[in-house]
């Protein structure tokens, strides 16, 4: 069922609570890496304010211990808040508190039109625990509640599901954001064109088997690529030299590929380096074995042909993780050669995964593809098929 948007809202001379997630990736010296995630949120800000509402803006930042000032400070949304003001072209107010005195002071003052952010709500131990003292308080400096913070929708914090459960029913609401990343995963879990195809890679099969599990009954092919093809060539006996393997879960893989039933495709070569690190030296494998003494790092040239081929012909793909250690020029190829199949393919493509999303917009090509996820966690559980609780708690339309 489609939920309450963020437009079924009257916001006219109303304050609007939305929580964002402008939990950006942050540079050594505290500057913004990335500020993709404050832009998503823009259309629901500026529909607001459009319509002659005001903002209150709570997100969280990083992982503050929320008791230490000092250790916390790099955590403070100030700056965020700037970028915000310089993207929407007009004045931002930031409080130096969440729920406290500057927070109650701005919120009671601010006009139609007007936009505050508040201090990083982590500050609060009450988030964390979903404290109802905490909710209410948040809740009160507002009229009604948007959610548009995609990628904290897997969790159950204050902000997410003690504050809207504040708020009458129909003042209640999804923002655009929230509702581009339901809809796509409503595609991908309950109506995605064929033939529809799986890319899984990444670090660890640990972090996966759920959504592996979960897309095997969706998909018709699920090729896999990046560190966790070793487990799983490793479970089939298969030589993996000195590459990245999770021992633990060698049943795991065996039993995933006997579920499979031949849908899962594994790569045919590797590209191998001697160090697992930029300047070493490498090769390409004839096979799926990897010599004695070798780091598997990419998946191999002939791999990137088929995964290719594989991708442009399908109709749905989406995407989770890294083909090999893209971080390393040198074994960008596989992942590289992926993005590239994505954005080449004319039909739905999806990608999600905080690295997975990264390795696309350094090559350049978020744009070409259909979706790019603002949510690691939140898109890989969406996808584990979990129903979260900040979205039940908004009314259906
Ligand atoms: P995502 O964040 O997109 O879900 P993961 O967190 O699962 O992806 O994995 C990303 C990491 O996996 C990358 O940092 C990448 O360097 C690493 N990785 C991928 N392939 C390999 C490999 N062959 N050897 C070592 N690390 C790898
Ligand atoms: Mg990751």
């Amino acid at each position: 069922m489609p939920k309450q948007t963020v437009r079924d809202l009257d916001v006219k001379g109303r304050k609007v609570l939305v929580r964002v997630d402008f939990n950006v990736p942050q540079t050594k010296d505290g500057g913004i890496a990335d500020d993709r995630r404050i832009r998503s949120a823009l259309p629901t800000l500026k529909d607001v304010l459009d319509r002659g509402g005001s903002l209150i803006l709570v997100s969280h930042l990083g992982r503050p211990k929320g008791d230490d000032p000092a250790a916390d400070a790099p955590y403070r949304l100030d700056m965020v808040a700037a970028r915000l003001a310089e993207l929407l072209g007009k004045p931002v107010d930031k409080a130096g508190d969440t729920v406290g005195p500057a927070a109650r002071g701005l919120a009671a003052e601010l006009k139609p039109g007007g936009v505050l952010v508040l201090e990083n709500v982590r500050f609060n131990k009450g988030e964390k625990k979903g404290d109802p003292e905490f909710a209410r308080a948040l809740a009160s400096l507002a009229d009604a509640y948007v959610n548009d913070a995609f990628g904290t929708c897997h969790r159950d914090e204050a902000s997410m599901v003690a504050v809207p459960e504040r708020f009458p029913p129909e003042k209640r609401a999804i923002g655009f954001l929230v509702e581009k990343e339901l809809n796509i995963l409503d595609t991908l879990l309950k109506s995605p064109k064929r033939p529809y195809v799986a890319v899984m890679g990444g670090a660890k099969v640990s972090d996966k088997i759920l959504v592996i599990e979960s897309l095997l009954k969706h998909v018709d092919k699920l090729l896999i690529g990046g560190a966790m093809t070793y487990t799983f060539l490793k479970a089939q006996g298969v030589e993996i030299g000195k590459s990245r393997v999770e021992l633990d879960k060698l049943d795991v893989a065996r039993k995933l590929l006997d579920e499979a039933g031949g849908k899962i495709v594994l790569p045919v070569d590797h590209l191998i380096a001697d160090r697992p690190e930029a300047g070493a030296t490498v090769k390409t494998t004839d096979g799926t074995a990897i010599p004695e003494g070798w780091f598997g790092m990419d998946i191999g040239p002939r791999t990137i042909a088929e995964y290719a081929g594989i991708v442009k012909e399908a109709a749905t793909v989406v995407w989770n993780g890294p083909m090999g250690m893209f971080e390393v020029e040198a074994f960008a190829a596989g992942t590289r050669a992926v993005a590239q199949a994505l954005a080449e393919s004319k039909g739905v493509t999806a990608v999600g995964g905080g690295e997975s999303a990264a390795a696309v917009e350094q090559f350049g090509l978020a744009d070409k593809v259909s979706h790019v996820s603002t949510g690691g966690g939140a898109f890989l559980e969406a996808l584990e098929g979990k129903q979260f609780n900040s979205i039940k708690v908004i009314p259906d339309r």
